[in-house]
């Protein structure tokens, strides 16, 4: 393993391209079905006089840097491509100086690299080669019968650097690329191998064209002075004679207005100082600048116009990426960049040519498109799940706006944009839901890797790991899309012992693990949940009934909480006679007792009360709080102790020197109809009972005034938005000290209580489970611990469990159609047909790999429909598949591993192979190391069937780059 690239020959390109899409109808990866063909053949009509079938393209960054990454941005329907940056320092250097991983978009973007990582004439090697595939794609795929696409190339940073002879030559040879004899090369490469194609013919060869680009971006460095900028820009417009557009940083808008803006929006914790803003180009300085260099461009027959804008630096304060600073991008910086467009588009009246990035998607590009900017080229959307694949709803979005000749900027709808852009919610920091990794904390297996990470494991409560209680999610997510609530709920209740209470109350860890976070917005499972339960479960019940014995043991529960009715409905139900003891005369007691009515009917706990009464468990209410356990579990053969957790301080307590109720009695109160509160109060605490205190304090006639004392300044992080949110729009505030919140008639402590029991029970057939053993927390968490009760007691008797048994057959293709699209938010009803039921197909490895470095391959005797194999000499160790795998492990390490040359082969630790003519390397997942003369023999049946099929379907992964 190792950050350095290969490039792939152009020959081996032309035939990887055809096989794929021949035996698998992809082509790197992308399905076909991706692929962007405009239905009305409209084109846009730009400043700089090229017509394109796409507003849109990759914009220069990860995507633009490998010919294989740009024919693909041009198959799913990229049509502008910004060709990445080259400049002086190139290679071995740059890899160097780029500290690896390099990239992070986990939320809004970060990235740490800047130029190629290639050589420069690599550089130009790899866009010339993408140029003439592109060309093939757009005849051999029937995309446009003629050229619908432009390359825009980029240099900079300094005049002396683009002045030297490795610039020059790469400026010039993308200008005519007759004058590189690699561009020659390519073409005599397709003749030889026209017998490939089916559409493309020997004939289209004479028909591309050699001249690559005719525009050129000028990127420079931040505090680069504006004497220098327009030193290099009337260079370029002048002596090389090309469109320019020049790239302007964020930091046009001043410290304060951006400081501001970012604040507003909830990047609070964006740190910068203003050093950038002094130095960089001032907006005065720009516009006279950019008058003056239009002039230039108008007497040559040019344009000159702005890219708007480069990345924003900030500072390392979170550990995102190594080093010092890194560059921002994606939804946090659009509106940035639109208020830089929306200035300069006032200045010049509309006159000055944009071209865009910068946070822009599929539900924005069209308002973005309509105010003249164009084209706009998108990145940080890309390098999330869905990858390449997004590309193509984006194109489909520009569509409409293909409306021929170039009309230049509408200020007043620049103007108008700038507005709605601030009022999008999506663009709030706090629109993420509080989540800030999907990842759980599972080993990424080397085979069979594909997870939905809403699931859980089902047996690991209190981890984050998606549903503690490992319900069967995408099933029932699906079977209520398709308006089947029935089935729905019967899949629901195999997992879930309290579905009304969970549906109104969890806390939903599900969520903030889905997939679709990095779409638009997550799946809302819990109100999923709840539709089916209240179109569903008094049916359900209808028909339910005791439930048969299974063996002849006998299982007592103690406490009829969530953990206790959780274990003993899975034990009957699975053959167990059970028996609950509870101290109450009703079951659910805290939720019965403590949890607002607002919150939860008591029709709703007794429909899930009534689960497990129907099967037959026997409820003993009213019971003593004392109990001989030692006895009891000779008396049973199984006792689960579920009785909740111990209150530390009955009545008031102290808090702060000051006397303080307690939330529970609060709640206790309310809920029985006898509170008493007046004046302001202070709730101390951010827990669902301190939450739940906040919100029946704020109802009560005589309260003034609520406010939390929330634990939220140094764990940020973790504050639950949508929770904040919310109570912000009930009128409860929020305040970081006791006297931020001024006088205060009634304080509350809302924090949480104590576990009864530590360690392990000295009878082994007893078990603690719950908050009795935990301490406070969720409640599904608490439901999940007694379900785990519940197994290991099945499992003791030899009983198989019922639970997860119902699995969906669905067409692969119908999985992938919905990959990448971005989707407004549904009704309820709706909702699950937005899952990506991740658990059939993953491959979010392969999505979003910016060099295509990881792919999904077929090999019999596997569980997944496909198999992840990484490619070693396309990946640069970006990382960015790392921080979108649902596994704690990286796909760029852990997963099976193709070398190219024996150094890689040498200097990764991968377990792979490394095909070298007929020897073949295998290195095992101990570090062993075996050489086979021939197809390998005697390995395990899964490692035999990977290489296998890698020989035999995929030989074209297999380069062997030391033979060339
Ligand atoms: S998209 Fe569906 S399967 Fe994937 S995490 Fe979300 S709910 Fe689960
Ligand atoms: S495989 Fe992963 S680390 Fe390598 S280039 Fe692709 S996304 Fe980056
Ligand atoms: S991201 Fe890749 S390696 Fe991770 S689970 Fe999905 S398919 Fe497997």
């Amino acid at each position: 393993m190792g950050d350095r690239m290969r490039t792939i020959p152009f020959g081996d390109l032309l035939e990887w391209m055809m096989k794929e899409y021949r035996e698998e109808g992809k082509v790197f990866g992308l399905q076909k079905n991706k692929f962007y063909i405009s239905r009305d053949k409209a084109k846009m009509g730009t400043a700089f006089g090229m017509s394109l079938g796409s507003g849109t393209g990759p914009a220069a960054g990860p995507h633009t840097q490998l010919a294989q990454n740009i024919l693909t941005a041009y198959l799913a329907g990229g049509r502008f491509i910004e060709l990445k940056t080259v400049q002086k320092l190139d290679g071995e250097f740059m890899r160097e100086a780029i500290a690896k991983p390099c990239i992070n978009a986990e939320d809004e973007g970060y990235n740490v690299e800047w130029s190629t990582e290639l050589k420069v004439e690599e550089a130009q090697r790899e866009y010339i080669k993408a140029w003439v595939l592109c060309h093939v794609a757009m005849k051999e795929f029937g995309i446009s019968e003629e050229r619908d696409f432009a390359f825009n190339m980029s240099v900079g940073y300094d005049l002396e650097g683009i002045r030297t002879e490795k610039i020059d030559s790469f400026i010039e040879g993308l200008k005519d690329a007759r004058k590189v004899p690699f561009f020659n090369e390519c073409l005599e490469t397709l003749r030889e191998k026209a017998g490939l194609f089916d559409s493309f013919k020997a004939a289209d060869i004479g028909s591309i064209s050699p001249v690559v680009c005719t525009t050129l971006a000028l990127s420079t460095l931040h505090g680069c002075p504006v004497q220098e900028i327009e030193r290099i820009a009337t260079y370029l417009l002048e002596e090389k004679g090309i469109n320019l557009f020049i790239k302007c940083n964020p930091t046009l808008l001043g410290y304060e207005y951006a400081r501001e803006l970012l604040d507003s929006l909830g990047y609070g914790y964006l740190s910068f100082d203003d050093h950038h803003f002094k130095e960089d180009l001032q907006f005065d300085e720009a516009v006279a600048m950019l008058k003056r260099l239009m002039e230039k461009a108008r007497s040559k027959g040019l344009i000159c116009g702005v890219k708007l804008t480069n990345t924003f630096p900030v500072r390392i304060e979170r550990k995102e990426l190594p080093g010092e600073e890194m560059y921002m991008s994606g939804r946090s910086l659009l509106p940035l960049s639109i208020g830089v467009a929306r200035k300069l588009g006032k200045a010049f009246a509309g006159s000055l040519p944009m071209a865009f990035s910068g946070g822009a998607d599929a539900l924005n590009m069209k308002e973005l498109l309509d105010t003249g900017i164009q084209p706009v080229t998108v990145c940080t959307t890309l390098l999330k799940p869905g990858g390449y694949a997004r590309l193509s709803q984006i194109a489909s979005t520009t569509a409409k706006k293909l409306e021929g000749a170039y009309r230049g900027i509408d200020p007043l709808k620049l103007e108008a944009l700038s507005d709605t852009v601030l009022a999008d919610e999506r663009l709030r920091k706090d629109f993420r839901e509080g989540t800030l990794s999907r990842k759980t904390g599972s080993k990424l297996p080397l085979f069979d890797c594909f997870k939905a990470p809403c699931m859980g494991e089902g047996n690991l409560p209190h981890t984050d790991e998606g549903c503690p209680l490992g319900q069967n999610i995408p099933e029932y997510l699906k079977l209520a899309g398709r308006g089947d609530f029935g089935k729905a709920f019967s899949v629901i209740a195999k997992d879930n012992p309290s579905p009304s209470i969970l549906g109104n109350l969890c806390s939903h860890p599900c969520q903030s693990h889905c997939t679709r976070v990095d779409y638009d917005r997550t799946l809302q499972i819990r109100s999923v949940k709840k539709l089916a339960s209240d179109n569903a479960q008094e049916n359900f019940i209808e028909g339910l009934g005791r439930a048969a014995a299974k063996s002849g043991a006998k299982a007592l529960v103690i406490g009829a909480g969530p953990a206790g009715m959780s274990a003993a409905l899975f034990l009957q139900r699975n053959g167990i006679r059970t028996v609950v003891f509870e101290k109450e005369d009703k079951a659910y007691g805290q939720v019965r007792y403590l949890v607002p009515g607002f919150r939860i009917s008591d029709d709703a706990i007794d429909r899930d009360f009534s689960l497990a009464e129907k099967l037959g468990v026997e409820f003993r209410f009213g019971c003593s709080e004392e109990h001989d356990i030692e006895a009891l579990s000779t008396e049973y053969d199984y006792v689960v102790v579920a009785t909740g957790p111990v209150l530390d301080v009955e009545g008031e307590g102290e808090l702060h020197g000051r006397k303080a109720s307690q939330a529970s009695e609060i709640l206790r109160a309310a809920k029985a109809g006898h509170l008493k509160a007046e004046g302001r109060v202070l709730v101390a605490g951010s827990g669902f009972q301190a939450l739940d205190a906040a919100r029946v304090l704020k109802r009560e006639e005589k309260v003034t005034s609520v406010a939390i004392l929330g634990s939220y300044g140094e764990k940020a992080d973790w504050v639950p938005f949508d929770e904040k949110s919310q109570l912000s729009l009930e009128g409860i505030g929020f305040v970081d000290t006791i006297g931020e919140a001024g006088r205060i008639d009634l304080i509350v402590n809302g924090d949480s209580f104590p576990a009864r029991y530590a360690g392990k029970p000295k009878q082994s057939n007893v078990f603690y489970a719950g908050e009795c053993r935990t301490g406070s927390g969720a409640m599904v968490s608490a439901s999940a611990d007694g379900k785990a009760a519940a197994r290991e007691i099945l499992r003791r008797e030899g009983i198989e469990d019922d639970m997860r048994e119902f699995r969906l057959e669905l067409k692969p293709q119908d999985i992938y159609i919905a990959k990448g699209a971005l989707r407004k938010s549904l009704s309820s009803k709706e909702e699950g047909s937005r899952c990506l039921r991740c658990h059939d197909i993953c491959e979010i490895c392969t999505e979003v790999c910016p060099n295509r470095a990881n792919a999904a391959i077929e090999a019999e005797g596997f569980g997944n429909l496909h198999q992840i194999v990484h490619i070693d000499g396309m990946c640069n160790e970006c990382g960015n598949c790392t921080f979108f795998c649902p596994h704690a492990g990286e796909p760029y390490r852990d997963k099976f591993t193709v070398f190219w040359t024996e150094e890689d082969f040498q200097d990764s630790g991968n377990t792979g192979i490394l095909k070298a003519g007929s020897t073949l390397k295998y290195r095992d997942t101990e570090g062993n190391v075996l050489t086979f003369e021939g197809r390998p023999e005697g390995l395990e049946p899964k490692v035999m069937s990977i290489i296998g099929s890698l020989l035999d379907k995929y030989p074209h992964y297999l380069l062997d780059m030391d033979g060339r």
